[in-house]
């Protein structure tokens, strides 16, 4: 017999792209403390997609970093790069619904069409011009056993999409204004972070996320994808983003804050946690 799936399942889900930092830290101590409130389960995801910019040592690295906090999760670790035909069967299931469209534009093109920057800040996607997208009716093509264009997902204009966070209360956008049209695959072959995130959060049966306020805007793409999938949606938790003396968000590039450095000069995990513990959110 299977034993009893918890009913709450969370997850780490940090990107090896460098070294983790205080901000990191402090995000997924909450995610860990929120699992153990709840007697859950902790999964540990590498989001190692970016090929460019994702390296084998930070994943040692961030396992070891997040052990020395006093993090635990359960083995093995999921690895998104090793996911690729759950992603693609995700793909193929909003292709079979007619919710994705093949784009040729360059991401030069959309930033171009889109004017002024989005308000979603430099890492989120720039409003998609409607123009761009093939009308309703147009035939779509086949994906192909290898993908050669973007693919993105058609938002439903004018729509809505709520949820309530945990920490920061009910969250809104509408779909077309807000955010637009968003990747889905790229042509080099890969799924965007959106899909491989709500397709994994899915089949692994994640009931709640909790990441940093940066990604607020994703979730609601997120939403689109689990109704897509016909899968329940996790429930959310935003944490608040740790900024440095000048109000710069904390990035990879603060090497002063990362967790190898503030081991070396001597600081203590239980420090750190308690730093975390008196502004917990
Ligand atoms: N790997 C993503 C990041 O480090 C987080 C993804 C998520 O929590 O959904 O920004």
């Amino acid at each position: 017999m299977h034993a009893p799936r918890p009913s709450y399942r969370g997850r780490l889900a940090p990107s090896p792209t460098g070294l983790l930092h205080l901000g990191h830290a402090r995000t997924f101590w909450l995610a860990a403390q929120r699992a153990g409130e709840s007697g859950g389960e902790l999964l540990l995801r590498n989001d190692d997609l970016d090929r460019d910019r994702c390296r084998p040592e930070f994943v040692d690295a961030m396992r070891e970093d997040l052990a020395w906090l006093g993090l635990r999760w359960s083995e093995p670790m999921i690895s998104q790069s090793a996911r690729l035909p759950a992603h693609r069967a995700a793909l193929e299931r909003l292709h079979a619904a007619g919710l994705i469209f093949p784009c040729t534009r360059s991401r030069r093109d959309v930033l171009e069409a889109a004017g002024a920057p989005h308000e979603g800040g430099a890492d989120d996607e720039p409003l998609y011009p409607p123009v761009f997208r093939p009308s309703a009716g147009w035939p779509l093509p086949n994906l192909g056993d290898i993908i050669t264009a973007n693919w993105r997902f058609r938002v439903p204009d004018g729509e809505e999409i709520a949820f309530t966070d945990a920490r920061l209360g009910r969250q809104a956008a509408v779909a077309g204004r807000d955010f637009g049209d968003f990747l889905v695959w790229r042509r080099d072959g890969t799924p965007s972070y959106q899909l491989a995130c709500a397709a994994d959060d899915a089949d692994f049966g994640i009931t709640e996320v909790v990441r940093g306020e940066d990604l607020v805007r994703s979730t609601f793409r997120q939403l689109l994808l689990f109704r897509a999938l016909g899968a329940p949606p996790p429930a959310y938790f935003h944490a608040s983003l740790l900024r440095d003396e000048r109000g710069t968000r904390l990035a990879k590039r603060h090497d002063a804050l990362s967790l190898r450095a503030l081991r070396a000069a001597g600081r203590t995990p239980s420090e750190l946690i308690a730093g975390f513990a008196v502004d917990p959110t």
